[in-house]
């Protein structure tokens, strides 16, 4: 009996066939940009999603923080969602080591960021005041795809106030194979855009910032300069080659499985279902009983996490079956009492 892990999509651990992959690639030290499977696999995501250049980078914080070094200066801002990753979940990254100031703004419930809100925010050009410089988004945000008119006019409103646009897609292929369009459908909307492999992809490591050759020029010496210059890092690029070639369709499994999750947790008295967007679930329980449950859940070998967001998160991924998700439904059913 396998350990349930439903805490998040990065705990995945690389398939037999990912390992055999990851045993053969031919490599070459990255710094003097020689590393043949780092370069085909930066190629092939920038060709993909429609962009002249890529740059691998360890960790989506690392790409996130790339790409907003790489459009800002000291001194500018950037506009993004009050619960995005970017600005909440990465240590404050921007602004600690690359002195720039977000202005956060409050989230519509579908995730976008009302236009009308982002116009407020921009700052006139006066000394008093931060540049305004670049608007973040992320997709999918919580799990939610944002809808394709609302990137079509983020885009258009980024152009017309000469905003750069950034998107923080670390799970950008769960938002395409929802939304049913290739990838590429996505990133055309933005100047930049930062992809995860460590996530519903299922490698170990490893994220890719997508832009122009003159901005993954810039992101490459800033991945330098924060101690991001790796070398033989052909091995990890070789697990990411094949998440792309392999894992990508199959997100739809993850989606259909964390449905399929929702529904039967809908049906239990004490569970207050929130939403369930591709690979996430979101769902209430008794505060009080949190840690019960919690303890209950380890002894069936299931994982959640507790305390870190105010509602429970469970999140499908490669490493959970339909079996996984049975195990899951009957241990809360036991529980509740059920
Ligand atoms: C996971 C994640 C990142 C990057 O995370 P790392 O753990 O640094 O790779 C960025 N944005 C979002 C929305 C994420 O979920």
């Amino acid at each position: 009996m396998s350990t349930v892990d439903l805490r998040s999509d990065t705990v995945t651990r690389p398939t037999a066939a990912m390992r055999e992959a990851m045993l053969h690639a031919e490599v070459g030290d990255d710094v003097y940009g020689e590393d043949p499977t780092v370069n085909a696999l930066q190629r092939r995501l920038a060709d993909d999603l429609g962009f002249e250049a890529g740059l691998f980078v360890p960790t989506g914080t690392q790409s996130n923080l790339l790409a907003l070094m790489s459009h800002c200066e000291r001194g500018d801002e950037y506009l993004v969602g009050a619960d995005a990753h970017t600005y909440k979940y990465e240590g404050g990254g921007a602004a600690v080591l690359g002195s720039i100031q977000p202005q956060p703004i409050a989230h519509d419930v579908d995730g976008s960021l009302p236009l009308d809100k982002l116009a407020a925010a921009i700052k006139m050009v006066d000394p008093h005041f931060a540049r305004t410089r670049l608007l973040a988004l992320e997709n999918t945000w919580h799990g939610r795809a944002l809808p394709l008119d609302y990137l079509q006019a983020a885009h258009d409103f980024a152009g017309e106030r000469g905003l750069g646009i950034h998107l923080d897609g670390a799970r950008l292929f769960n938002a395409a194979v929802v939304s049913g369009v290739p990838a590429r459908e996505i990133a055309r909307h933005f100047d930049s855009v930062s992809v995860c492999l460590s996530k519903g992809l299922g490698a170990p490591v490893g994220s890719v910032l997508l832009g122009s050759s003159a901005l993954i020029e810039k992101a490459r010496r800033w991945r330098k300069v924060a101690g991001g210059g790796w070398r033989q890092a052909g091995i990890l690029a070789a697990a990411c080659q094949y998440a792309l070639d392999h894992h990508v369709e199959r997100l739809a499994d993850d989606h259909r499985r964390a449905a399929a999750l929702a529904e039967r947790l809908r049906g239990i008295a004490g569970i207050t279902l929130l939403g369930q967007h591709t690979n996430m679930v979101f769902i209430d329980v008794p505060t009080e009983q949190l840690r019960a449950l919690d303890t209950h859940l380890r002894a069936a070998d299931i994982r959640i996490s507790i305390g870190y967001l105010p509602t429970l998160r469970l999140v499908t991924h490669l490493d959970i079956d339909d079996e996984g998700i049975e195990r899951t439904v009957a241990a809360f059913a036991s529980f509740f009492g059920h």
